[in-house]
């Protein structure tokens, strides 16, 4: 094993994986790790997003593994290649979550974008703005909350939207839930995309 082998594997098995319910529906984000022992409990089942086939633990194991790459666990007796997605096999329900108000979940639904201007800057240069000030009776809501980088930030000051003269880029609403909500793009799997609900909603309309 190389030197740096546990460190790496380490990574790997707290990567996401994306959990969909018996029906195909993206359920939550788990890590690789739990996947892995939901698996090996026969509770899921690994999807191969490409073929859409499903596997068990052995059957995986099986599976010749994906050229040499960052994708796989090793061990001294077994190679695994890291699911990006299970299907669970006795859950049904499909979640209704609201999504949570909270610092982190602004800045992933305006896109650390200042929603005055549209510049998209470094986290530290943005803040959160109440559209109607609290001082004014504006409530500390997805409705009533944006990213403003410090230069809009100032320019509307104390003042409503319609005082200010400033307009936003799009209107304030709350995001839907999705199973990814918190986790940045970047962890997000390309290969995911075939689940979500939109991509249902697709596939539904032109099939
Ligand atoms: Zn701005």
């Amino acid at each position: 094993m190389l030197p740096c082998e546990p460190a790496r594997r380490t990574n790997l098995l707290d990567r996401a994986t994306l959990v969909l319910n018996r029906s195909w529906s993206p359920v939550h984000v788990t890590t690789v790790r739990r996947a892995l022992c939901m698996v090996f409990r026969e509770a899921a089942r690994i999807v191969s997003p490409e073929s859409l086939m499903t596997f068990t633990f052995d059957e995986w194991v099986q599976q010749p593994a994906p050229s040499e790459d960052a994708h796989t666990i090793r061990s001294p007796s077994v190679r695994i290649t890291a699911p990006e997605v299970i299907l669970l096999n006795h859950y049904d329900r499909v979640p209704c979550h609201e999504a949570p108000f909270t610092r982190r979940n602004l800045f992933l639904r305006d896109d650390f974008t200042c929603q005055y201007c549209g510049r998209r800057t470094a986290t530290d240069r943005l803040s959160v703005d109440h559209i109607m000030p609290r001082s004014r009776g504006g409530t500390t809501t997805w409705e009533n909350c944006v990213l403003a980088c410090v230069a809009c930030n100032a320019r509307k000051a104390d003042r409503s939207l319609k005082e200010s003269g400033l307009r936003l880029l799009r209107p304030p609403v709350r995001p839907r839930w999705t199973p990814y909500l918190n986790l940045r793009p970047s962890q997000r799997m390309d290969s995911w995309s075939r689940f979500s609900p939109e991509h249902h909603r697709r596939s539904a309309r032109h099939g």
